[in-house]
């Protein structure tokens, strides 16, 4: 069967499943051909990891004991310091902030 890619609109073979399974077969029209399908995987795995990447970011500064840093800025911190904050990653070594609130 051929269908049409809902990305680059060319049309493109697929493996269409024996209709002996009793499976629906409008279930398993791919939308996108090969190649299209393979950015699009890509896409997502770009958007997973930054989203890992702001959930860090946003987890760090969420967990910040709040009593100790309530009045801090991140905008008045060393920008080194909060950059290293952003780019750590959670593992075996740990992460310690110290100093006056700002
Ligand atoms: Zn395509």
């Amino acid at each position: 069967m051929t269908t049409k890619c809902h990305e680059c609109a060319e049309e493109f073979e697929y493996f269409e499943p024996d209709p002996n399974m009793g499976l629906n077969k409008y279930l398993f029209i791919p939308r996108y051909c090969e190649s299209c399908f393979d950015k699009q995987t890509e896409k997502v795995r770009q958007d997973i990891i930054i989203a890992k990447k702001e959930k860090l970011e946003n987890d760090f500064w969420n967990e910040v004991p709040k009593e100790l840093f309530h009045d801090t800025s991140i905008g008045r911190l060393n920008a080194i310091i909060v950059s290293t904050i952003n780019s750590w990653k959670h593992g075996p070594k740990g992460l310690g902030m110290m100093g006056k609130s700002g």
